[in-house]
């Protein structure tokens, strides 16, 4: 998706704008723009295909044609000028996130930092805080900016990742030569973002799958070709390795390139208790060197008394002693989703239907789903007025006497404002089946305000979820200050929900706060936010995440059929 390319760009162009002191409202359009694409997960080379650009809120002629010229040239030939006319350095320091436009320009002229490298000696040496305007806290904000902008370099998103790694393993796969192929790595294991792509296959005339592998069509440069491993570039900047192993090893091999590191350690320090060895190419007595096993991976777990530990759970994050007391979780499944309750139509800012998209969510076997648009202040994503929501909330139940074995909930995405206050009076939110709460805006503030705002939500007894908690960006914006021990709290007190947004580009929560809701007794919903049909699979990312936080069906709202997700939707109305 481009969306979030574009808005980068669209946001760059402001910043630059700023630098150069020009027109507050043309500044302005820009930002918008940036902010409407980020919050748009509508792929716009869709939206383009249907000659839909302009009726994007905050797009005029002007910025469609730069959309449009950037979806098909790969370039935005304004930006480049635009570029040209500052310092180079100055343009490099606004990719870090922290780093403002008259910070840059201030960085620039005062100490001529134009590049990462003299910004981080800059704080070295402590030259930043004495700047005028700036301070201690300052420099640690720019240190943090500079370490996320590293690390959004050289990570690949789920997102990007996962769909390549297995159109390539469809394709090698339907090969003659081709008999067992699997990736492996940090991809197999689903975290959020990945290193390179491992491929590992079996095959007695490996040749010709090397040969396909090397010459389709998403490489751009090969890095080696041989029998045994072959390494190429795609043209996204994705590493990919296939690597040829003998069939009594594939088993071993695939448990060895999952990973992780530290999982892997572990169990071969079980392994020497045993008197085994445990590698890439079997497991063997140690003294006498017999080989025990290899061919499938859960020969492995067995020869260590150990229950089968699933790819996504191993972290060594206590999963290898839960396998040794036989206490895994029972991780959630696809086929147990039974509704997606975070969605967004053409009454909002989406591109189908409500019916189209009841349709799609039906085809996906799915018995529900909510549709719930921006509210009212989110006005350039669409946002409904009270009466568009009367509206709609008729056409809904219309379209529900129509319906065999489906429904559809009537819904919204309410905004928490700035003070905590909700976008919609009480009033109109207990007319609602489900009312997800959200940030969209006004998120730089400190921890204790945007918690705050999210405890005020929560406090509501319509609210029944809170929408992506942290607001986190993958590679583009980290989440905000906030302070999720408190949060999860009084979710927990009040019985409110908290959503794992599927989104790729989100995830949120992340693991880590999914299993401390399991722990804090919080309920999650899996949701993909989606703005079309096509989002409606983006759930495969949130079931991921949700597996690889030991979430298990009962802590998952959206497993619930129907009457049992009515009865936990009017929870905190009840007990109030
Ligand atoms: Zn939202
Ligand atoms: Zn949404």
């Amino acid at each position: 998706m481009k969306n979030l390319e574009l808005s980068r760009i669209f946001e760059q162009i402001a910043k630059i704008l700023k630098v150069k002191n020009e027109n507050p409202f043309k500044i302005r359009a820009y930002e918008k723009v940036a902010l409407v694409l980020e919050n748009l997960p509508i792929d716009l080379e869709t939206i383009y295909q249907q000659g839909a650009l302009d009726d994007i809120p905050g797009v005029g002629k002007g910025i469609a044609k730069k959309i449009e010229e950037y979806l098909t040239t790969g370039k935005m030939e304004y930006y480049e000028k635009l570029k040209e006319s500052i310092p180079a350095g100055v343009i490099k320091l606004l990719d870090v996130p922290e780093v403002g436009p008259k910070t840059a320009k201030l960085l620039y002229e005062e100490l001529k930092v134009d590049n990462l490298e003299k910004l981080e000696e800059a704080i070295k040496g402590h030259k930043i805080k004495n700047l005028p305007g700036m301070g201690e806290k300052s420099e640690i904000n720019i240190l943090r900016g500079i370490e996320f902008y590293k690390r959004s370099k050289e990570r690949v998103p789920l997102g990007l990742a996962l769909p390549l790694a297995e159109e390539i393993v469809k394709i090698l796969s339907k090969l003659r030569e081709t008999e067992r192929i699997s990736f492996a790595g940090s991809l197999r294991r689903k975290r959020e973002t990945v290193g390179d792509i491992d491929i590992l296959i079996t095959s007695q005339k490996p040749e010709r799958i090397m040969k396909t592998f090397v010459s389709l069509p998403q490489v751009r440069e090969i890095l080696a070709e041989g029998p045994t491993k072959s390494s190429i570039i795609t043209k996204d900047d994705v590493h990919i390795d296939v690597r040829v192993v003998g069939p009594e090893s594939f088993g071993a091999a695939l448990q060895y390139f999952t990973g992780s590191k530290a999982h892997n350690i572990k169990l071969r320090e079980l392994a020497v208790k045993k008197n085994l060895k445990i590698n890439e190419y079997g497991i063997f007595d140690s003294i006498t060197g017999k080989r025990r096993g290899g061919k499938e991976e859960e020969e492995i777990y067995k020869a260590l008394n150990l229950s089968f530990i699933p790819p996504e759970l191993r972290e060594d994050r206590g999963e290898i002693e839960a396998a040794q007391e036989n206490k895994l979780p029972e991780l959630i499944e696809k086929s147990q989703i039974k509704g997606d309750l975070h969605l967004h139509t053409t009454w909002s800012d989406g591109i189908n239907s409500i019916r189209e998209m009841a349709e799609a969510a039906k085809k996906r076997g799915y018995q529900y789903i909510a549709i719930t648009e921006h509210s009212q202040s989110l006005k350039f994503a669409g946002g409904l007025t009270e009466q568009k929501l009367k509206e709609q909330i008729e056409e809904i139940h219309n379209l529900n006497r129509e319906l065999k074995d489906f429904t559809i909930l009537t819904g919204i995405e309410v905004d928490i404002k700035s003070d905590g206050n909700l976008d919609f009076s009480d009033e109109i939110l207990s007319k609602l089946d489900v009312v997800i709460a959200a940030i969209h805006s006004g998120f730089k503030q400190e921890s204790k305000i945007n918690t705050a705002r999210i405890i005020k939500a929560m406090q509501n007894k319509y609210v029944n979820i809170i929408a992506h908690p942290t607001g986190r960006l993958i590679g583009y914006r980290e989440a905000y200050e906030l302070d999720m021990e408190r949060i999860m709290q009084v979710a927990s007190e009040t019985g409110t929900i908290l959503e794992l947004n599927a989104h790729p580009e989100r995830l949120d929560l992340n693991e880590i706060y999914c299993r401390l809701a399991k722990e804090k007794g919080v309920q999650i919903a899996i949701q993909t936010d989606a703005h079309s049909i096509e989002g409606l699979a983006m759930m495969d990312f949130g079931l991921a995440i949700a597996r690889r936080g030991w979430l298990e069906s009962r802590d998952i709202l959206n497993v619930l059929p129907l009457d049992k997700l009515m009865k936990r939707l009017q929870y905190k109305k009840k007990d109030y």
